[in-house]
């Protein structure tokens, strides 16, 4: 990945207010035909300007029913890849090329290949799955992918004599094979932000909130889920708060922007996002925000209508991927 545009790092951007930016946006998306697609870990002032808010498969299904020439994406890479995958004849456009995730870079497709090559000399009979969180040239090596909102319903279905090599996140993968009953060969890569969720923590906050309900991320490791009162991805936990009538204390393990959509789906309740660990000063870290994500900022969804870049351009492996994601998503 290479940033065509000089990176500024949100300390050193002149202010400029918020409202001002956010009717700058309005006009630019009206004049170069352009709809803006956000993510729910992204700040709550880029999903109130966005036209689609979603999780992953959500937004991915989304950019199929966009009717504008030009797709803004306000999340990170391979969100946007996926947009640009599936809608090849339209210009997407990403805020900051440099928003990774280091969840696809815990599996880099060289290694993948290697790995699988491995598996295969071995004799081993296998289909690979992935989930979402995934670059375009690992989605290429694929025969499924899959988000935590129809991981179990895709696994489920997968033939019982092959065996299952399930990349990138192997807490997701242990939560899958719990759930589904399959055993899997697990990838160990992780989400650096629902990897650093304290459990004494969390155990912590619920004793002192003991009407209060966990609601936590199939990213998070095993002993956050054990506690957990609800798993599910993005969607599902939005639904499953929106499901519940009596205002209620939601203790929420998953990206802290997360705290936005949940709000404006159920009002009445209250969110308190799970702190992550405690610094040797006694405080909580803010480490429960994604930084990948946070290198989305209003000045730079600005930046990107105006100036037509940095846009997601098509690679040959894109056609492969192409092939996966729509069997799989759509
Ligand atoms: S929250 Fe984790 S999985 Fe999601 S984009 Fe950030 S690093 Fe990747």
């Amino acid at each position: 990945m290479s940033s065509v545009l000089p990176t500024i790092s949100s300390a050193d951007a002149p202010y400029e207010d918020p409202l001002d930016l956010m009717d700058e946006i309005d006009r630019l998306k009206a004049e170069k035909d352009a709809s803006i697609l956000a993510h729910y870990y992204v700040d709550g002032e880029i999903q109130d300007i966005a036209d689609f808010n979603g999780d992953s498969l959500q937004l991915a299904r989304d950019a199929t029913k966009v009717t504008t020439s030009t797709i803004v994406f306000a999340g990170v890479h391979f969100m946007g890849e996926s947009a640009k995958i599936l809608n090849p004849e339209k210009r997407v456009l990403v805020p900051d090329l440099l928003a990774g995730c280091s969840l696809a870079e815990s599996c880099p497709a060289d290694k993948l290949a290697a790995y699988q090559q491995k598996l295969r000399d071995e004799g081993r009979d296998f289909l690979t799955v992935a989930y979402i969180n995934t670059s375009a040239a690992v989605k290429s090596l694929t025969d499924w992918i899959v988000t935590s909102g129809n991981a179990r319903e895709i696994i489920e279905k997968l033939p019982e004599d092959k065996e299952i090599l399930f990349v990138p996140d192997q807490h997701l993968g242990r939560y899958l094979e719990e759930v589904s009953g399959r055993k899997m060969i697990l990838w160990p890569g992780a989400c650096m932000v629902h990897e650093i969720f304290s459990v004494q923590d969390l155990l912590r906050a619920k004793r002192n909130n003991p009407e209060s309900i966990v609601i936590s991320h199939p990213e998070c490791p095993h002993s956050i889920l054990e506690v957990s009162d609800f798993i599910g991805g993005t969607e599902k936990m939005r639904k499953y708060v929106a499901s519940i009538e009596k205002p209620t204390k939601f203790l929420v393990a998953t990206e802290a922007n997360m705290i936005h959509p949940l709000q404006l789906a159920a009002p009445h309740h209250e969110f308190v996002p799970v702190p992550g660990i405690m610094t040797s000063t006694g405080e909580t870290c803010a480490c429960n925000r994604c930084p990948h994500m946070a290198r989305n900022t209003l000045a730079k969804v600005r930046d990107c209508l105006k100036y037509g870049q940095p846009e997601i351009t098509w690679q040959p492996y894109f056609e492969k991927a192409q092939e996966v994601l729509t069997r799989s998503l759509l």
